[in-house]
């Protein structure tokens, strides 16, 4: 039986539609700006996100990176969320990319404008790194798929803008805040300076991400994602699955959402689970295992036993994702067997 897998939701495989439209796209070379499925897939976004103009990106992971080069300078501060994205999952990256520190503030993932301005350090002070970008990540990986509650949002990019602070958001799973908040993508990025989508997770395309922003800040990008070594040529195959999956898969991330309900509740009453209900917002899971009862390690070799897949995301942490390739049956039979294992 092939496993039910819940590792993440970047291992859905294209559709049959999502192939045949990967296979019937218009190309040519994206770096003379020539691919015309690009070009649409940018301007798609663009309009989505209610931005200027759009880039794409070859990873979410090098979307970052690229707008920590555009907003910052080597020597900077960042501020963001704990465990967000930028510095527990891109290899150093933003230390060695862009020279940057980034302080984490606030509780699960989230944080409020408070928290912000207690950790701003001034411009123009020789002891200090200046902070000069503010980062939020919504939906938030780590802190379990929880969606950045909007007027924190509004409220710490105004604080940002007064001070002459850019802000930045890792969207890789907007499009699940927009679902589960019944706000639209422009809506959740107005605030912010540049925005990164991802299409490989949710919306079920093979690869690629996307910046957008202000006509000079993409600009910016652009040379960045060349100098990083992310320029492609026929993109239009990718970009491609990622206007099927946005046209197509968007509205139904709200069963991955359902699934993701019903897999919380049916393990939350477990012993050995620590697990706020409040916190599954989306299609991530994220428990803790109680004090005396197994290991995140143990608990992921038991079920892949009996054919599910989940993550150790810590010693004693543990990450179910749900997402396109899995059915309502299947997270019935997951839950069922991650009960068993857990009571
Ligand atoms: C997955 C993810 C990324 C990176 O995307 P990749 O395409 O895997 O490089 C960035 N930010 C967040 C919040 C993510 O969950």
């Amino acid at each position: 039986m092939t496993p039910i897998d819940l590792r993440s939701d970047t291992v859905t495989r294209p559709t049959d539609a999502m192939r045949a439209a990967m296979a019937a796209a218009p190309v040519g070379d994206d770096q003379y700006g020539e691919d015309p499925t690009t070009n649409r897939l940018q301007q798609r976004c663009a309009e989505l996100l209610g931005k200027e103009q759009a880039l794409w990106l070859p990873s979410g992971t090098m979307a970052n990176q690229v707008a920590l080069r555009v907003l910052t300078r080597p020597g900077d501060e960042v501020v963001a969320g704990r465990e967000c994205h930028a510095a527990w999952h891109e290899a150093g990256g933003a230390a060695a990319n862009s020279g940057v520190q980034i302080v984490e503030v606030g509780e699960g993932g989230v944080f409020t404008r408070e928290h912000f301005e207690a950790a701003i350090k001034p411009r123009g002070l020789p002891v200090f790194a200046p902070t000069t970008l503010v980062e939020i990540e919504n939906t938030h990986n780590r802190g379990g798929g929880l969606v950045f509650p909007q007027r924190d949002v509004e409220a710490i990019c105004a604080a940002a803008r007064e001070r002459g602070i850019a802000s930045f958001l890792d969207g890789a799973r907007l499009w699940n805040a927009a679902v589960a908040s019944g706000r639209s993508e422009a809506e959740l990025a107005a605030p912010f300076d540049l925005v990164a989508v991802a299409f490989s997770k949710g919306l079920g395309a093979p690869g690629g991400s996307l910046l957008a922003g202000r006509k000079d800040l993409i600009a910016a990008a652009e040379r960045q994602r060349r100098m990083l070594g992310g320029a492609m040529r026929q993109n239009g195959i990718y970009a491609a699955a990622a206007l099927h999956g946005i046209e197509r898969h968007r509205e139904r991330l709200r069963e991955d959402h359902a699934h993701a309900r019903a897999l919380a509740e049916a393990i939350a009453g477990c012993a050995a689970v620590q697990l706020d209900l409040s916190t599954v917002q989306t299609n991530i899971v994220i428990w803790r295992l109680a004090p005396g009862a197994l290991d995140a390690a143990a608990l992921v070799a038991r079920a892949r036993a009996q054919g599910v897949l989940v993550s150790a995301f810590a010693a004693r942490t543990v990450r179910a994702v749900t997402h396109l390739d899995v059915s309502a049956a299947q997270i019935a039979r997951a839950a069922a067997v991650l009960r068993a294992l857990l009571a």
